[in-house]
């Protein structure tokens, strides 16, 4: 039996990916080390999204090179899983060929596993291909309490700067009655909060059932305590998933919807499918259904030829929906993808300059948000202690434990008693920085 090392990047359907991979290992009788310098055998599940994450691991395969040049009694092996295999794996392998044995792409993660026992086997790239098996959801190996609970794989969009279609191929479904049944199965294990995941979620379907369909039976059924679901795309976006909000209680009243730019000429760029109108007529729409939504959203500043006067769209349309949560990015060029090619890139300069305007501008209105909330009650999650709780607890020997409401924002609470992993009714009574401050009712 082998001694291994997961070290997941990028997105939530790696994290639930890599969580099924762990409890499957520790299944075949494999040792789950907490370190890489313990392992045999590391597997490195990686994403391909932007640069920092492909430049992140090729730091980190130097470190294992230098490893194990310095390990005597045994060579450390390293299966290089995920998107960074099928986008340029190839040149990652010839480039670390002393320590990366094994490439595995998108599919079939679980069947490496076969492999494990006998690293020698001639193949070299696996996981490739056409068949994708849904992996069993497990509970979340950082919080036993939450699960990601993957419905569909791979994407059917070509947006021109995303190498998801390229490395996880066209959307597959998950069976129906195979995510209830998942679904059903955590909670037995415990988990109170379930996240639903897809790359365009809302294009759901299986034998005639839709996201409605599966969302409301796992409110029905699954006895979990909160749903929610990621990622939704403004074209396909469904209404009805809002509605449900209203009428089962479990139902997060949180929304990611990725805007991506405020100009449509931009968005076209982009092949978003969607215009600002016609993603702001949602927003409208959304909130007349459940006005106290909360919304996130991604998006990207200097993109291919984005003047100045196009990411002042982006910025009015910001302000226009005042997102809680946002996930902003400046655009970097990805291999093997259609905007690789595109003339009139933004210098970096100028890209860095929007970049720090548009955060600013997050950073007043997230606040105004929070304040807006003061003195509403609503129940939380509460999932880790806070990193000034030691400190806290010197002086007042209570602790400190962050959890997210039913709308997904973050509260702190101080505490004598251990809150992590229970929901709890709290008030909340003061904003600070990017957190609630609450209390206990
Ligand atoms: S919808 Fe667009 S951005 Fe999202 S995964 Fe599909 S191609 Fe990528």
């Amino acid at each position: 039996m082998a001694k291994l090392f997961f070290e997941t990047y990028g997105c939530q359907m790696n994290l639930a990916e890599a969580d099924s991979l762990v409890t499957k290992s520790e299944q075949r009788g494999h040792t789950i080390v907490e370190c890489p310098e313990d392992a045999d055998i590391i597997i490195i599940n990686t994403c391909s999204v932007r640069l920092t994450a492909e430049n992140h691991v090729i730091g980190r395969l130097g470190y294992y090179r230098m490893l194990n040049k310095e390990r005597h009694d045994r060579d450390l092996r390293i299966i290089l899983m995920g998107c960074m295999s099928e986008n340029v794996g190839l040149e990652v392998k010839k480039q670390f060929s002393d320590i990366v044995s094994i490439l595995w792409g998108t599919y079939n993660k679980d069947l490496f596993l076969d492999y494990i026992e006998d690293l020698v086997v001639k193949q070299e790239s696996l996981g490739f291909g056409a068949a994708y098996s849904f992996m069993p959801a497990t509970p979340s190996k950082e919080y036993s309490f939450k699960a990601f609970l993957p419905i569909s794989h791979g994407c059917n969009k070509h947006c021109s700067y995303c190498i998801v279609p390229k490395v996880r191929g066209l959307e597959k479904n998950r069976d129906f009655q195979e995510i209830i049944d998942n679904a059903k199965q955590l909670v037995d294990e415990g988990v109170k909060e379930l996240c639903l995941l897809g790359q365009t979620i809302d294009t759901y379907k299986h034998e005639g059932k839709r996201l409605p369909d599966l969302l409301e039976t796992i409110a029905r059924q699954s006895g979990a305590e909160r749903i929610t679901f990621l990622t939704s795309h403004p074209r396909e976006f469904l209404y009805e998933t809002i509605e449900l909000m209203n009428t089962y209680s479990n139902m997060m009243p949180f929304l990611h919807l990725p805007f991506q730019s405020g100009n449509s000429r931009i968005l076209k760029l982009m092949k978003r499918n969607y215009n600002i109108e016609e993603y702001l007529e949602k927003v409208e729409n959304i909130r007349k259904i459940r006005p106290d939504i909360i919304l996130s959203t991604d998006i990207i500043v200097g993109f291919p030829t984005e003047t100045e006067a196009e990411f002042e769209d982006t910025l009015k349309a910001f302000k226009t929906v005042r997102y809680n949560e946002a996930f902003m990015y400046r655009y970097n060029t990805r291999p093997n993808t259609p905007a690789e090619n595109f003339e009139g890139q933004v210098d970096e300069e100028d890209k860095l300059r929007r970049l720090d305007i548009l955060v600013r501008t997050h950073r007043g209105i997230m606040s105004e948000l929070l304040a807006g909330q003061i003195g509403s009650k609503t129940t939380a999650l509460f999932d880790r202690e806070s990193k000034y709780s030691d400190k806290i607890f010197a002086e007042t020997g209570q602790k400190q434990y962050l959890g997210r409401t039913l709308n997904n924002t973050v509260c702190i609470v101080d505490s004598s008693v251990d809150l992590r992993g229970n929901v709890l009714a709290v008030e909340l009574y003061d904003s600070l920085n990017a957190v609630m401050k609450a209390k206990l009712i």
